[in-house]
């Protein structure tokens, strides 16, 4: 066990709306770099981390689509979009002197490697954060089931989903007052009452592996340790 927190291996999934700050598009490099800070402090435990950055700040194939371009093309676009941040991450963390590796879906050999499953595993061992870009290379799809497809296939404890609040809650605590936070929730319930946590096909997938995903405040500093560490406040699906 690595000392100051129960997890040796985890998946940081934040969305890329994560890494645009207050400027409503595109990437704002000092939210990055606190965020790499954030990382880079889990990494000092010894903690193995996996990154899945999504690509919501550039583009999303969903919206590309309601406005008459084809999906799979959009959606592609939208995988390239995720690799943008992925690069973008790997500079602020590597700026703190974390060794990063971007692993792409898609091959792209000149900026990322490809993904090899064997090969992404001794760069966690050897205490390198691999950060999976471009979702799983397919259309159709979202990073959310690419963070619990990698998580799997990397065998990370739980998944780490760093939002702008601190749990999973009844109803949204920005609009009401008496939303009540969920300590622990089921994958059912989950999809059941529609919480939005993930989207269906990533919570079906982490539900049937028994991966549990943590939900907790990215906006917190220190947040991401502290909860590593059983710290604060979270929701845990599982
Ligand atoms: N995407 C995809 N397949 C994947 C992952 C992502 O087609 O496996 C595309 C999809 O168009 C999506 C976009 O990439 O809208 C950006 O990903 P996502 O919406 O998950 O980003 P986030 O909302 O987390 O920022």
């Amino acid at each position: 066990m690595t000392p100051g927190t129960k997890y040796n291996r985890v998946l940081l999934k934040i969305s890329g709306e994560a890494l645009m700050g207050d400027q409503g598009y595109g990437l704002h490099p000092p939210t990055v770099e606190r965020i790499a800070k954030e990382v880079k402090s889990v990494h000092d435990l010894g903690v193995e981390i996996c990154m899945v950055i999504g690509g919501g700040n550039i583009f999303r194939g969903l919206a590309g689509s309601a406005q008459g371009m084809e999906r799979t093309t959009a959606d592609y676009m939208g995988m390239l979009a995720t690799v943008m941040n992925a690069l973008a991450m790997q500079s602020a963390l590597e700026g703190h002197g974390v060794f990063t590796r971007v692993i792409s879906a898609i091959r792209m050999d000149e900026v990322a490697e490809p993904y090899i499953r064997r090969r992404a595993v001794r760069h966690l061992e050897k205490k390198r954060v691999c950060i999976f870009a471009a979702g799983t290379g397919n259309p159709y799809f979202t990073t959310d089931t690419a963070a619990t497809l990698r998580a799997n296939e990397m065998a990370c404890e739980a998944i780490f989903k760093g939002t702008k609040v601190d749990g999973v809650y009844d109803s949204d605590p920005k609009k009401n007052p008496d939303a009540k936070r969920y300590e622990k929730v089921t994958y059912d319930e989950v999809l059941q009452k529609h919480l939005g946590v993930m989207d269906a096909s990533a919570i079906a997938l982490a539900r049937d592996n028994s991966l549990p995903i943590i939900v907790f405040s990215l906006d917190e500093p220190g947040g991401f340790r502290g909860i590593l560490a059983g710290q604060g406040t979270y929701t845990t699906v599982h």
